[in-house]
């Protein structure tokens, strides 16, 4: 384990998040946490782009070679790969070895639309640069410390284990980064501060954390549970899904299509985007004005429940798209819960800035801040200290 600082030792980290159809990348700076380069391959498959995440790839590390941070620098310590499912095998970042990487594989019937692509971003990566560790950051890990009584879905046990259904959780890294960096923003150590997390981005999840420990959160055994978001449903009865069976006569795939695309804000009044529902509102627009109503209500459900989960809540920090830059949709979460002791400052929540920041009055007995998320950062550190232990 190397404690002291070396200046020679290799101190780059690649973080590599391979989606269905891009892959963003990172390469940052350990030492200052600079980004030395960043971007996106895009429409990987389709036409106009790459053939497929074998080229997406070699394509970064061409760019990372035009801009002299080749992957073949040896300042590269390690390569970060956002993993989206880990199941229960995975509760940590891991560093991948064959073992590894076939246990990644056999989660695929678990996450169909994303292991897939992180686990072909992963095999490419290590034919590019063998020698170099190679650490899988999972998308539910830090929720595995759900307590059983929040992670259990209240069907026939059996069915459950045999086929793995239970709450997983998604988001956990920025989850994660977040409630830290809240309670950085508090002054006050993470083991003190229980957090409600509140990442809204065009996929939107909660989550409830205990003195830095996940108790509870919004998405479930796929990131289709919970709150309202750009393009899909959350939280809706399943039963929906029979009565559009027997009666709609819809098949499995469409209306797994339905729920998770064509779903959420884009099916109530056909935008997913925050910033055109806030202009189509101030036209007049009452679909708009219907599907912002129906995002505010559910995450005020949330809200309301994770206080329960917690008892005693310090701090609602809001997260990603949405969260960091819509101050109407923060005004409308947390208004009328001064009995919560929830108090938002009007003027503070109005200010556009881009770091950390409490929203709330002095007096407010829950600190509300907007606390910018950083999941490449916090998947950077998770590998660059596995790579160094
Ligand atoms: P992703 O889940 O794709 O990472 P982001 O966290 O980047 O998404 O959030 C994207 C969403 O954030 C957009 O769809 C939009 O609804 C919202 N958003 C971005 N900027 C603003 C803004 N200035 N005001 C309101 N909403 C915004």
């Amino acid at each position: 384990m190397t404690t002291q600082a070396d200046p020679t030792a290799p101190n780059r980290v690649l973080v590599l998040n391979s989606g269905s159809s891009s892959v963003k990348y990172q390469l940052l700076d350990m030492g200052d946490h600079g980004r030395l380069a960043s971007g996106l391959v895009e429409r990987i498959g389709e036409e106009g782009g790459v053939a497929d995440h074998g080229e997406a790839l070699r394509q970064v590390a061409r760019r990372l070679a035009d801009q002299g941070v080749g992957l073949d620098s040896p300042a590269l310590a390690a390569i970060g790969h956002r993993v989206v499912h880990g199941g229960t095998r995975f509760t940590e970042p891991t560093v991948i070895t064959d073992e590894v990487l076939a246990e990644i594989e056999k989660l695929v019937p678990l996450a169909p639309l994303h292991n897939p692509a992180n686990i072909t971003g992963i095999k490419v990566a290590r034919e590019l640069r063998p020698d170099l560790p190679q650490v899988a950051v999972f998308d539910t890990a830090f929720h595995s410390t759900l307590p059983e009584a929040a992670a259990r879905y209240a069907i026939d046990a059996a069915t459950a284990d045999r086929f793995g259904i239970r709450r997983y959780g998604f988001h956990g890294t920025s989850h994660a980064y977040v409630s830290r960096a809240t309670a950085e923003l508090l002054g006050r150590p993470v083991a003190e501060v229980n957090t409600i997390v509140l990442h809204l981005g065009n996929g939107a999840s909660a989550s409830a954390v205990r003195g830095g420990v996940c108790v509870d959160t919004s998405m479930g055994l796929t990131p289709l549970e919970g709150l309202v978001m750009g393009t899909r449903s959350g939280d809706i009865d399943p039963a929906v899904v029979f009565h559009l069976q027997r009666v709609g006569g819809m098949g499995t795939e469409e209306i797994d299509t339905l729920l998770n695309k064509r779903s959420g804000l884009l099916g109530l009044c056909g935008a997913n985007d925050m910033r055109e529902i806030g202009r189509r509102i101030g036209e007049g627009d009452r679909d708009a004005r219907l599907a912002f109503d129906v995002y505010v209500h559910r995450l005020r459900r949330y809200v309301g429940a994770f206080t329960a989960v917690l008892g005693r809540v310090d701090a609602i920090a809001f997260t990603a798209g949405v969260g960091e830059n819509s101050a109407a949709v923060r005004a409308a979460a947390m208004s009328g819960l001064e009995h919560l002791g929830i108090e938002l400052d009007p003027v503070h929540n109005a200010v556009r800035a881009s770091g950390p920041r409490v929203v709330s009055t002095a007096a407010s007995r829950v600190a509300v801040a907007v606390v910018p998320t950083d999941e490449e950062l916090e998947i950077a550190r998770d590998t660059y200290a596995l790579a160094r232990s």
